[in-house]
């Protein structure tokens, strides 16, 4: 059988002495301090942090580091290994909204909205070295590590230079700010429109436990996971396809949402059927609501959607808020038995189902990963992440783990898709200043 890929996370100490190596060889010097920040998975709660619902990712055990030192000319500098290109310089006051065109905006993004947010002084500049082993671009969220251990070093930064400035870093409230910081970053510096999910798991989760976020205010809860001791795997399943033609069809479905909300007169959709854990309504009732909406005219505009179409979106939106109190309530039910993995696993797959099927945001790797690995014996899987291409996650006994992963490899290399990657998933800490 041939080999899989499995992209293991390093090793802490070599990932540490990698970043500062690639700082030395840039900039000829050792490096002052050196961050990191874990990418992540999201457990199940797709596509509803921006529809004020709740989430219910965990960290992993790969993260971004950066190494850094500052300057006193207001210059930054950065340079990363995972990108082939030269050093970039920019000054940090001429950081702004449609200003940076390259990966560097999630770097230069985050002092300019920590500055903007009254988190940050003057940004005296600095020299920055990044290297990561969370995937790019594979729905682990290699983005928000990376503002998330750059928000940490100017953090860290600041208040070396003033003793009287709080780190912000030392409290969950103060991670919540540096968490809105880097929101601010990604959508107004990188223009991605993105939610909150990614930067508040980096930044806040807790090792061992998925974290429960309140996506109205970012109320986050620990629920612990100790699927080892269940004898189970969280198989992550990079596929590795090619970039569709995705442009936009986030921020439509985004537009679709927030027009609906509106005409509900809702701030979130979520609203509409749950009151943080608490069950308030029903997907059927609030679809009856909307019909009543609709006939009454008083609806007219959708972005994209027509007022049919986006019964599919308020469908996903709330059937997914749902399914999410669903899982709380296993998990607070007691110690988990084999009963709460087969009905947290049927949760997965019913929650893939919606994706692919009313919010239509999968793509042909991501339902043959889904569909193979639970044919191969998970007991539950879904895409996560933003979707069209990314990952998947299966929960899998862990004896059979390598097994699920061969099926997939093999139904991939017979569709002729990409070799897709692998990593297991287990809930780790949260950004932190490396030693
Ligand atoms: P994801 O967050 O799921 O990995 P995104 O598209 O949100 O996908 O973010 C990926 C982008 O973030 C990359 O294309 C690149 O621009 C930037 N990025 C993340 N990590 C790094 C890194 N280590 N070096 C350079 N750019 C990075
Ligand atoms: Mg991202």
């Amino acid at each position: 059988m041939t080999e899989l890929v499995w992209k293991t996370a390093q090793e802490t100490g070599a990932h540490v002495a990698r970043v500062r190596q690639a700082f030395t060889d840039e900039f000829g010097v050792e490096p002052a301090r050196v961050f990191s920040a874990p990418g992540r998975v999201n457990l199940i709660g797709e596509h509803i942090d921006y529809n004020g619902g709740i989430v219910m990712p965990l960290a992993l055990p790969h993260r971004t580091f950066v190494a850094i030192s500052p300057r006193t000319d207001g210059v930054l500098r950065v340079t990363s290994t995972q990108d082939g290109s030269e050093t970039t310089e920019i000054a940090a006051d001429a950081v702004a909204p449609g200003a940076v065109d390259s990966w560097i905006a999630y770097v230069v993004g985050v002092p300019w909205a920590m500055r903007e947010l009254g988190l940050l002084g003057e940004v005296a500049g600095a020299d920055i070295a990044v290297d990561s082993d969370v995937p790019l671009g594979a729905g682990l969220s290699s983005s928000a590590a990376l503002e998330c251990s750059v928000a940490l070093a100017f953090d860290a930064l600041a208040s070396e230079n003033d003793s009287d400035r709080e780190l912000l870093a030392a409290t969950d409230d103060g991670r919540k700010q540096l968490a809105t910081a880097c929101i601010k970053a990604e959508n107004d510096i990188a223009g991605a429109n993105t939610g909150g999910m990614d930067q508040s798991i980096s930044l806040r989760a807790s090792q061992g436990s998925v974290l429960t976020i309140d996506c109205r205010d970012f109320a986050t809860t620990k629920v612990p996971l100790d699927l080892a001791a269940a004898g189970l795997s969280l198989l992550v399943i990079d596929t590795r396809a090619p970039h569709q033609l995705n442009d936009g069809q986030y921020a439509k479905r985004r537009a679709g949402c927030d027009a609906m909300a509106d005409a509900f007169g809702e701030e979130f959709l979520s609203s509409l059927v749950t009151d943080g854990t608490e069950i308030t309504g029903d997907v059927g009732g609030a679809v009856d609501r909307w019909r009543e909406i609709v006939s009454a005219g008083g609806v007219e505009v959708l972005g994209e959607y027509t007022v049919e179409t986006a019964e599919a979106l308020l469908r996903h939106v709330l059937s997914e808020q749902l399914r999410v109190v669903e899982t709380i309530k296993l998990f607070e039910a007691g110690e988990p038995t084999a009963s709460t993995w087969s009905k947290l696993g049927e949760l997965l797959t019913a929650s893939h189902a919606s994706l692919r099927d009313d919010y239509q945001v999968t793509c042909p790797e991501l339902d043959v990963a889904v569909d193979v690995a639970l044919d191969a014996g998970a007991l539950g899987a879904r895409m996560t992440g933003g979707g069209f291409g990314g990952s998947a996650i299966a929960l899998v006994r862990a004896d059979e783990q390598d097994a699920v992963a061969h099926a997939v490899r093999e139904a991939f290399a017979s569709r002729g898709f990409n070799e897709p990657h692998f990593l297991s998933a287990t809930p780790e800490e949260s950004a932190r200043e490396e030693r």
